[in-house]
Formats: structure tokens, C-alpha cells, sequence
């Protein structure tokens, strides 16, 4: 369609008067553009406001965008938006980039709910923001979707030793931290420390055994680095054969929690090994091969004290 008989249909639809105030201006640049999102939506002004923006995004997206607050009209490369996905849920989002004045540019993310970005907002690019996405695929944007990023944080474990906690303890430094895994978003937990990233000494640094859980690759992950697993079956074969299953069971568990979560309830161990309450079922310990046994010894040593304790 031609400009002048665009202009002709919204002259029909608004009056001469009302096309004429927003020609004067300079404000349509695309009368057809401008007429397509006249039918759409009703309103001359929302259209003028829409008529350089991507006409396949979905309908609440256009009027996130109308409500947004943001200076719409000086969006730049706004006609062919890519399409990306919230890392936590996957629901659609599309970053937006407005000229304010000066050569300056500001970026924003919208999600197809229309919400846009707000102080909420989740990066999840990269370590540093101590949460990040372990498992990225091409299409995940760097930030979480305005839900997920309302949710990120509840959805992590509250306590060291509830379900996808891992808690890292550091022989060398006697240091303890810890993360935790949920999906594919990794939380680290710094509480008292000021910069944890440079505590991370396990085998591939923040994208080794995090991203080994994200990705459920723990075993490629250990046997690559020539690590290895302690898990509750192992103990219970190398234990003392007179506890009784139940007790065993209790006083494991026990003990991994108290380890877990304290400077004080942790063995003084020389090496760096790993408690992970992440995978299902038991607790597990993780430890370079060359330490397996001595942290073996030191797990049964305790339990088969506490045993004869109670006894
Ligand atoms: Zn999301």
C-alpha cells in the first residue's frame, strides 16, 4: 500500500484534523505501518508509538511495550526483534534497545506477559552475578524472565544440607562455601565471604561440577578428573557390620549435615572434598581419588565412635 492511500484510510478512520497534528510533527514515518496497527489496535496514537516495531510479536507484548513507560518511539533496529528464552522457565523474551539522546542507547528485556524490565531482574550471564545459568543453550537470554527472576531465590535451598545444596570444603585454606543447583540455575553461596570465585579450586573451575549437575554428567565429571564418589553404600560396606542398618543410615546422615554446615562440626582434613545433597536420594561425598580413603577412614571412624558410644 502507498503512503497516500494510507494516509487516506486513516484520515477516513480519525479526521483530517487529528492525521494532520501527527503529520506536522514528523511523527508517522510509515503511514501503511501506521494503519496496520490503526486496525490492530484502535488508536492513532499506540499506533504511531508501535509503527517501526516487529508486527510478529504477540499482542501483549505490543501493549507491554505501550504501558511500559519507556520512550517506544525512539526504538532502534526494533522491525525484526530475535527472539530469545528465560533460562529458568523458557517462556519467550526479546531484549529492546531505545535511543535516549546524545549517541546513547539503553537496552531492555520484554517476556511475553509485556512485562519489562525492572529493578527484579536476574542476570544469569556469568558467575560473578553468583547465580547463572550452568546448562546455556543458544536461544537462553542473559537474564531471567521477570517471574523467575521474582522466584529465583526461594527456589534455592534455605539451609546447607536441604535437597541441592553442595557444600565445598577447602583442605588447603580450611575454607568452607558451597552452591546450590536447581534446574539448570546455579546459585553460589558467599554469605561471609567477599569473594568466593576465587575460592573455586574444584576441577573445572565454575563450569565443572556445577555445570556437571545441571546436566546430570556428575559421572563424566569425576571420572575425568580422576575423582570419585562416597556414597552411602560405600560406607555401609566398609562400616563395621554390627550397626544396625537404621542406626547407620541415621548417624550418615548426621554426620554430612554437621559437616556440611559448620567451621566448627568439620574434620581438619588437608584436602578438598565435596558434600552433595544435591542428586536424589543419600548425601554423597565427592574427593580426589588419591584422598578417597582417608576420607573414608575419617567418615566410619566417626560413625563407629558415635555407635560404641551409645552403646
Ligand atoms: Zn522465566
Amino acid at each position: 500500500m502507498t503512503e497516500e492511500k494510507a494516509i487516506e484510510y486513516l484520515i477516513e478512520d480519525f479526521g483530517e484534523e487529528e492525521v494532520s497534528k501527527w503529520q506536522e510533527r514528523n511523527h508517522i514515518l510509515s503511514a501503511p505501518d501506521v494503519l496496520y496497527y490503526a486496525d490492530a489496535y484502535g488508536d492513532l496514537e499506540d499506533a504511531i508509538l508501535l509503527q517501526a516495531w516487529d508486527k510478529t510479536l504477540p499482542e501483549r507484548v505490543h501493549k507491554g511495550l505501550l504501558d511500559s513507560g519507556l520512550d517506544i518511539f525512539e526504538g532502534v533496529n526494533t522491525n525484526d526483534l530475535e527472539k530469545m528464552r528465560c533460562p529458568s522457565c523458557g517462556s519467550d523474551m526479546w531484549e529492546i534497545e531505545i535511543y535516549s539522546g546524545s549517541n546513547y542507547t539503553h537496552r531492555e528485556w520484554i517476556n511475553d506477559w509485556g512485562d519489562v524490565t525492572g529493578d527484579f531482574v536476574e542476570f544469569v550471564a556469568s558467575p560473578d552475578d553468583y547465580l547463572w545459568n550452568a546448562d546455556p543453550e543458544e536461544d537462553h537470554a542473559p537474564v531471567l524472565c521477570s517471574a523467575c527472576s521474582h522466584d529465583a531465590h526461594y527456589d534455592f535451598p534455605r539451609r546447607k544440607a536441604d535437597p541441592g545444596y553442595v557444600a565445598v570444603h577447602y583442605g588447603e585454606t580450611d575454607e568452607i562455601s558451597g552452591f546450590s543447583v536447581r534446574g539448570n540455575l546455579v546459585r553460589w553461596d558467599f554469605e561471609a565471604y567477599d569473594n568466593m570465585t576465587d575460592l573455586w579450586v574444584l576441577p573445572g573451575g565454575h563450569e565443572g561440577l556445577p555445570r556437571a549437575l545441571a546436566e546430570s554428567t556428575l559421572t563424566d565429571w569425576l571420572d575425568s578428573h580422576n575423582w570419585t564418589e562416597i556414597a552411602f553404600e560405600t560406607v555401609r560396606k566398609a562400616a563395621y557390620q554390627g550397626i544396625g542398618r537404621r542406626t547407620l543410615e541415621r548417624e550418615y546422615k548426621r554426620l554430612a549435615t554437621e559437616w556440611a554446615e559448620g567451621d566448627e562440626t568439620h574434620p581438619d582434613l588437608d584436602f578438598t572434598y565435596v558434600i552433595d545433597f544435591s542428586t536424589f536420594g543419600y548425601p554423597s561425598f565427592f574427593v580426589n581419588d588419591a584422598y578417597r580413603d582417608a576420607l573414608l577412614a575419617e567418615i566410619i571412624d566417626l560413625i563407629e565412635r558415635r555407635y560404641s558410644r551409645s552403646r
